[in-house]
Protein backbone atom coordinates (compact mmCIF):
# COMPACT_ATOMS: atom_id res chain seq x y z
CA UNK A 1 0.00 0.00 0.00
CA UNK A 2 1.36 3.39 -0.83
CA UNK A 3 1.25 6.75 1.24
CA UNK A 4 -1.97 7.91 -0.84
CA UNK A 5 -4.20 4.40 -0.05
CA UNK A 6 -2.62 4.67 3.44
CA UNK A 7 -3.72 7.90 4.28
CA UNK A 8 -7.40 7.06 2.73
CA UNK A 9 -7.83 4.35 4.99
CA UNK A 10 -6.89 6.60 8.07
CA UNK A 11 -9.42 9.09 6.87
CA UNK A 12 -11.99 6.66 6.38
CA UNK A 13 -11.51 5.23 9.73
CA UNK A 14 -11.80 8.58 11.53
CA UNK A 15 -14.76 9.13 9.41
CA UNK A 16 -16.74 5.87 11.13
CA UNK A 17 -15.55 6.64 14.63
CA UNK A 18 -16.59 10.24 14.16
CA UNK A 19 -19.92 8.71 12.74
CA UNK A 20 -20.34 6.55 15.55
CA UNK A 21 -19.84 9.69 18.02
CA UNK A 22 -22.51 11.41 15.86
CA UNK A 23 -25.15 8.62 17.08
CA UNK A 24 -24.37 9.12 20.97
CA UNK A 25 -24.01 12.93 20.68
CA UNK A 26 -26.62 14.43 22.89
CA UNK A 27 -26.16 17.92 23.55
CA UNK A 28 -26.57 20.98 20.82
CA UNK A 29 -22.84 21.79 22.23
CA UNK A 30 -21.60 18.22 21.24
CA UNK A 31 -23.24 18.00 17.92
CA UNK A 32 -21.60 21.39 16.70
CA UNK A 33 -18.58 20.97 17.86
CA UNK A 34 -18.90 17.32 16.05
CA UNK A 35 -20.09 19.04 13.22
CA UNK A 36 -17.41 22.04 12.77
CA UNK A 37 -14.97 19.26 13.22
CA UNK A 38 -12.49 19.50 10.27
CA UNK A 39 -9.68 17.37 10.43
CA UNK A 40 -5.98 18.67 10.80
CA UNK A 41 -7.69 22.00 12.31
CA UNK A 42 -5.86 23.71 15.51
CA UNK A 43 -9.01 22.59 17.18
CA UNK A 44 -8.27 18.94 16.60
CA UNK A 45 -6.75 18.05 19.51
CA UNK A 46 -9.83 19.24 22.07
CA UNK A 47 -12.00 18.10 19.35
CA UNK A 48 -10.50 14.87 19.53
CA UNK A 49 -11.12 14.86 23.15
CA UNK A 50 -14.86 15.34 23.10
CA UNK A 51 -14.98 12.63 20.30
CA UNK A 52 -13.33 10.18 23.20
CA UNK A 53 -15.45 11.44 26.06
CA UNK A 54 -18.79 10.83 23.90
CA UNK A 55 -17.72 7.43 22.49
CA UNK A 56 -16.84 6.42 26.25
CA UNK A 57 -20.70 6.51 26.25
CA UNK A 58 -21.36 3.29 23.97
CA UNK A 59 -22.04 -0.19 24.86
CA UNK A 60 -22.86 -3.11 23.28
CA UNK A 61 -22.36 -3.23 19.64
CA UNK A 62 -21.41 0.45 18.83
CA UNK A 63 -18.88 -0.22 21.75
CA UNK A 64 -17.17 -3.55 19.77
CA UNK A 65 -17.29 -1.30 16.72
CA UNK A 66 -15.20 1.51 18.27
CA UNK A 67 -12.85 -1.45 19.50
CA UNK A 68 -12.65 -2.54 16.36
CA UNK A 69 -12.24 1.08 14.48
CA UNK A 70 -9.27 1.79 17.39
CA UNK A 71 -7.63 -1.58 17.04
CA UNK A 72 -7.04 -1.00 13.38
CA UNK A 73 -6.28 2.62 13.65
CA UNK A 74 -3.79 0.86 15.73
CA UNK A 75 -2.52 -1.91 13.09
CA UNK A 76 -2.03 1.27 10.51
CA UNK A 77 -0.03 3.27 13.07
CA UNK A 78 2.44 0.21 14.17
CA UNK A 79 2.51 -0.43 9.69
CA UNK A 80 0.70 -4.09 10.44
CA UNK A 81 -2.68 -2.83 8.78
CA UNK A 82 -4.10 -4.48 5.76
CA UNK A 83 -2.31 -8.46 6.44
CA UNK A 84 -5.50 -11.24 6.68
CA UNK A 85 -4.70 -12.82 10.43
CA UNK A 86 -5.85 -16.44 9.10
CA UNK A 87 -3.37 -16.42 6.29
CA UNK A 88 -1.16 -13.97 6.25
CA UNK A 89 -1.60 -12.22 2.95
CA UNK A 90 -2.60 -8.94 1.98
CA UNK A 91 -6.43 -8.05 2.30
CA UNK A 92 -7.41 -6.66 -0.80
CA UNK A 93 -7.69 -2.90 -1.13
CA UNK A 94 -11.10 -2.83 -2.04
CA UNK A 95 -12.43 -4.79 0.65
CA UNK A 96 -10.49 -2.45 3.47
CA UNK A 97 -12.21 0.78 1.48
CA UNK A 98 -15.34 -1.19 2.08
CA UNK A 99 -14.46 -2.09 5.62
CA UNK A 100 -11.45 -0.49 6.73
CA UNK A 101 -12.02 -2.66 9.94
CA UNK A 102 -11.63 -5.55 8.09
CA UNK A 103 -9.08 -8.42 9.73
CA UNK A 104 -9.52 -10.99 7.61
CA UNK A 105 -9.35 -11.47 3.91
CA UNK A 106 -13.05 -12.93 2.00
CA UNK A 107 -11.86 -16.93 2.23
CA UNK A 108 -10.58 -16.67 5.47
CA UNK A 109 -13.89 -13.95 7.11
CA UNK A 110 -15.97 -17.12 5.54
CA UNK A 111 -14.55 -19.56 7.49
CA UNK A 112 -14.78 -17.48 10.79
CA UNK A 113 -18.33 -17.62 10.06
ZN1 LIG B 1 -6.78 -14.76 4.79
Amino acid sequence: MNRDELGDLRRLLREARDQLARTVARTNEELATLKAHQPGAPAEAVTTELVAAILSRLEGQEKHELDEIAAAQARLEAGTFGGCEGCGRPIPLARLRALPTARYCVPCQARQE
